[in-house]
């Protein structure tokens, strides 16, 4: 079968195309319906059928493979001497981890359908916690460990987790985060309360745990230390987890996922994407906060059977040969970062890369942002594979564009992250009235329904919102919205255009510039503002900030308005992490709006860099854009 065929298939008969796909997990009981479409965009895939995401990671390998590797984690931050700290659990011993940390949580009342909030750095009992919550049927809800407590607090109150599974502290560049200051200010701040914590003491920095409430993970696991806890059999409607979005409209979307649908998707791109195989070590460089660590991470790998490697650390310390140290080491096959990771990497000498064999590896993948062509051809070189560009959102789980090189041996195209992977309807559409555009005319990129397995059910706790933001954009009510541009050539490669929402990228870190908004608006000293992402060569995106201060004596001397840009800082750094932080403050008194109030966010954005303002007819008073345009070229 070629890449055609099967894509067609896949589209024009999904029972039977997904049908086929299922039996790449283990099913538990069978199930009666492969997709009931009846209440769009709300689809079930493989109704009645019951499974299990940990059984499928964990245990259907434990008879076959049980002492091959499944888990190897590895730390570059807390190693002494610079040296990587590596631990490696075989399918046996993971399996023996997850049902400690099961019974644990059993301990601690958790029951089929409580959401457990997972807090943590890159280590591997964040892993058997994300497992343990799927193999009794409870709702895991990851939290990048980089937030803010006030971030904290807002997934707190939206996923109401009866538990939080959080540690001491995390690590960056050898020195120790803390996090549990972070947390009982992040409880503090919320208005639910968690039962219990659950605390990893890594001993990087002492933590003082609240009697009755926090539980020492070392010591209860002792306790639970031989438990058996037999694994869940879920509906695979069922829900296995929630995962927040980045929130460009300040209250961030979780994203909620299926049981069934999502094993089988990740299975299926296992093969046909990934062409992973049972007993060779997939290396995902992402982090469990992002969807990327969930499916290429921690389900996808060992779904497939594959030894998955999780790294805490940086890409250049000790040096930048780490990960190529790590790929010779572990016979990586297969390889999936972001593209910001390697613009890193382009600028320290490739010798460090080079010392390394790096023959056993087949392809690097690379997503979540435009691949540029300079970095794509640069480490295509480098490393003599191929360089996959991924399109895909946390929204689908799994990659929507692609080339599936499981299938056939599609070429690829720099600057496209290539076709429709199975069951995505891809279409490109005028963004007012839906209407579908011709090869290569710009429009929003949307998905037909029924989205393939593995998609979001809906926003968690809020069907009506689900509806709102992605199906209710075109007059067809059957059009996903993905808020992306983009183009299809003449041969159906797409590409993608930038985004339709405002959301920008520092270092992989994807944030909303509402978000940062809604922070600076805290200061009692702000009145307006506007935060635009302005493209930085080593950072992707950094924020730049145009502030209208209250009180016009923050204006008034140099010194008053250091103070009052300092301050901003601060106010950001504070609530949600330096990573948010704006590179630049500045003060103006007017912001560039339309007569209909709509700030003209992309204009400002066009003159931070250095571009043309567009089409300005709207304006309100051009005189802002002037301010604007004075405050930049003073630097
Ligand atoms: P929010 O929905 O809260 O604004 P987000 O969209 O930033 O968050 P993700 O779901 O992680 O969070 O990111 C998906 C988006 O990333 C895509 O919609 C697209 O804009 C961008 N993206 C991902 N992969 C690629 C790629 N290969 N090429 C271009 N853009 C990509
Ligand atoms: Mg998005």
């Amino acid at each position: 079968m070629n890449y055609q065929q099967f894509y067609k298939k896949s589209v024009d008969n999904p029972q039977e195309f997904w049908g086929e796909e299922a039996r790449r997990i283990h099913w538990h009981a069978p199930y009666t319906r492969v997709l009931d479409d009846s209440n769009t965009p709300f689809n079930k895939w493989f109704v009645g059928g019951q499974t299990n995401l940990c059984y499928n990671a964990v245990d259907r390998w434990v008879e076959s493979q049980g002492d091959s590797p499944a888990l190897i984690a590895v730390s570059t931050e807390t190693a002494a001497d610079g040296l990587p700290v590596e631990k490696i659990y075989s399918f046996r011993e993971l399996q023996a981890e997850v049902e400690r940390a099961a019974a644990m949580m059993q301990a601690l009342g958790v029951v089929r359908g409580d959401r457990v909030l997972v807090y943590m750095p890159m280590i591997a009992e964040a892993t058997f916690a994300m497992l343990a919550c799927a193999r009794i049927g409870a709702v895991h809800s990851v939290v990048f460990g980089g937030f803010a407590a006030n971030s904290l607090a807002t997934r707190i109150d939206d996923a109401k987790p009866k538990l939080i599974v959080s540690a001491d502290a995390g690590s960056r560049a050898g020195r120790p985060v803390p996090y549990k200051p972070l947390l009982d200010e992040a409880i503090r701040l919320a208005t639910h309360k968690p039962e219990h914590v659950l605390l990893v003491n890594r001993q990087l920095v002492p933590m003082q745990l609240t009697p009755g409430r926090d539980v020492d993970y070392g010591t209860l696991r002792e306790q639970h230390i031989n438990a058996r806890v037999p694994v869940t059999w879920l509906e695979s409607n069922d829900i296995s987890y929630i995962l927040y979005t980045s929130g460009t409209t300040g209250k961030p979307k979780g994203v909620q996922r299926d049981v069934g649908g999502y094993a089988v998707a990740l299975a299926s791109s296992m093969q046909h994407v990934y062409c992973g195989k049972p007993g060779e070590t997939f290396f995902a460089t992402s982090d469990i906060g992002w969807v990327v660590g969930h499916s290429y991470i921690v389900y996808g790998p060992l779904i497939a059977g594959m030894a998955t490697i999780m790294y805490e650390g940086l890409p250049i310390r000790p040096d930048a040969g780490i990960w190529w140290n790590l790929v010779e080491k572990y016979r990586v096959t297969r390889m999936f970062s972001a593209p910001t990771a390697i613009r890193v990497l382009r600028k320290q000498p490739p010798e460090f890369m080079r010392q390394y064999d790096l023959s056993s590896l087949q392809a690097l993948y690379l997503a979540g942002e435009p691949l540029d062509e300079t970095t794509s051809a640069w480490i295509a070189g480098e490393l003599g594979v191929p360089v996959i560009d991924n399109y895909w959102q946390t929204e689908t789980g799994w990659p929507i564009l692609s080339v599936a090189k499981g299938i056939e041996d599609t070429p690829t195209r720099l600057g496209s992250p290539g076709l429709p992977m199975p069951g995505f309807k891809v279409k490109i559409v005028n963004e007012l009235n839906g209407q579908a555009c011709g090869a290569n005319e710009k429009g929003v990129v949307a998905i037909e329904a029924p989205l393939p397995p593995g998609c979001m059910q809906t926003v968690f706790g809020d069907d009506k919102r689900f509806v709102d933001t992605y199906w209710s954009n075109f007059s067809n009510e059957q059009l996903y919205s993905t808020f992306d541009w983009g183009i299809r050539d003449s041969d159906g490669y797409y590409f993608i255009l930038g985004r339709t929402d405002d959301v920008i990228n520092v270092a992989g870190h994807r944030l909303g510039t509402r978000e940062i908004e809604e922070s600076i608006s805290s200061h009692p000293n702000v009145s307006e503002v506007a935060v635009v992402g302005v493209e930085d060569k080593l950072k992707g995106q950094v924020a730049v900030a145009f502030v209208i201060p209250k009180d016009a004596a923050a204006m008034e001397t140099t010194e008053s308005r250091r103070l009052m840009e300092m301050e901003v800082m601060g106010v950001v750094d504070r609530q949600l992490g330096a990573v948010a932080r704006p590179s630049r403050v500045h003060l103006v008194s007017l912001l560039p709006k339309t007569r209909s109030g709509k700030l003209l966010r992309r204009a400002v954005q066009a003159i931070c860099e250095g571009r043309d303002a567009g089409d300005l007819t709207t304006i309100e008073d051009p005189a802002s854009l002037a301010q604007i345009r004075e405050a930049v070229a003073k630097g």
